[in-house]
């Protein structure tokens, strides 16, 4: 099969049931996808590529491959508040498997049916497996949540459970199958929801893709401001031990941000009305150091990656 024949058959239908809702006039198939202009929005866009044997193994199953490339990228539009709308896919393979290729559109298809959006465009390379996945949406102008905002004294939380996702890249290596951890691996929640709902309400977000403390270091450079965190307060699952090397191994797509408490009330109800937990984790502070507090009250040394200050 030629590149063209495959484009046309698998990539050229993809969410195509949103095309008109998102304003889409050109899409799969013409020079470049043209789009309706958004009065009075804000457009947010973000791009993330996903090398097999780096970001996930070639082993998973091709819908996990797809569905996991779209979601780790629409989770940075979360961070930011934004509504999704479109995405491009630049697919690099060794070779054309109509199966694996079959597969990997169901991915595809079930993230576009979750988010509604359409796949409007991409390109088709051959050569070791990689996925790169463009996303686009809009905030209301001037709303995007970014890493900057965070003020001296702001509580720091985190969305769901950290730890788990790495546990589950481990497990797959390992050659286990079908553990709750490798399910977050492989079918991480992006969490577009809530972040809108934060639009608002946090004063600074990030996803957490490189790992909780990693990440929150980064909110602490842009606001130019430190940090304390308290690992006992960090939500993870039983199976996970709390040290912090295992809350700050990455991949947990979960979104980190800080507000003003007396945001509090707020941020439980939106928790509540989602249905997804929140936890506050630490504070935000004047001296630009992060630090991480265990149990008995004593700061563990931060390793990993960490040098802005
Ligand atoms: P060009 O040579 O002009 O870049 P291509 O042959 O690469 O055109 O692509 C033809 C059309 O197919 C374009 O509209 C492009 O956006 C789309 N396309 C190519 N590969 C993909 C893909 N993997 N997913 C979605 N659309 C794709
Ligand atoms: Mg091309």
């Amino acid at each position: 099969m030629d590149e063209h024949t495959l484009i046309q058959k698998y990539f050229s239908d993809v969410g195509s049931a949103f095309l008109a809702e998102k304003g889409v006039r050109v899409s799969v198939g013409d020079d470049a996808a043209i789009i309706n202009n958004t009065p009075e929005k804000e457009f947010v866009v973000s791009i993330d590529t996903s090398i097999a044997e780096v970001h996930f193994l070639s082993s998973m199953d091709p819908s996990d491959i797809a569905y996991r490339s779209v979601a780790i990228a629409l989770s940075d539009l979360a961070a930011c508040g934004a509504s999704p709308s479109w995405f491009t896919l630049a697919l690099t393979v060794e070779s054309i498997q109509e199966e694996w290729i079959k597969d990997f559109c169901k991915g595809l298809q079930s993230v576009c049916d979750e988010f509604r959006i359409p796949l409007v465009g991409g390109d088709t390379t051959k050569g070791p497996l990689s996925i790169t996945v463009q996303v686009m949406g809009y905030c209301e102008e001037g709303c995007s949540i970014t890493r900057k905002g965070a003020k001296a004294g702001d509580g720091i939380y985190v969305s769901g459970l950290i730890g788990s996702a790495s546990k589950g890249l481990d497990d797959l290596k390992k050659g286990l199958e079908g553990t709750d951890d490798i399910l977050t691996f492989t079918r991480p929640q992006a969490r577009i929801e809530l972040g809108k709902n934060l639009v608002g309400i946090a004063t600074s977000a990030i996803d957490i893709s490189d790992g909780l403390v990693q990440d929150l270091g980064h909110i602490c450079s842009q606001s130019n401001l430190g940090c304390e965190v308290f690992l006992n307060k960090v939500p993870t699952k039983k199976n996970i031990p709390l040290t912090h090397k295992s809350i700050n191994s990455g991949d947990d797509y979960e979104i980190c941000f800080t507000a003003n408490g007396l945001k509090e009330q707020i941020i439980k109800s939106v928790s509540e009305e989602l249905g997804i937990p929140i936890t506050k984790i630490g504070e935000m502070t004047e001296k630009k150091f992060i630090k991480v507090i265990d149990s008995e009250g004593k700061d563990i040394e931060v390793i990993a990656g960490y040098d802005h200050f």
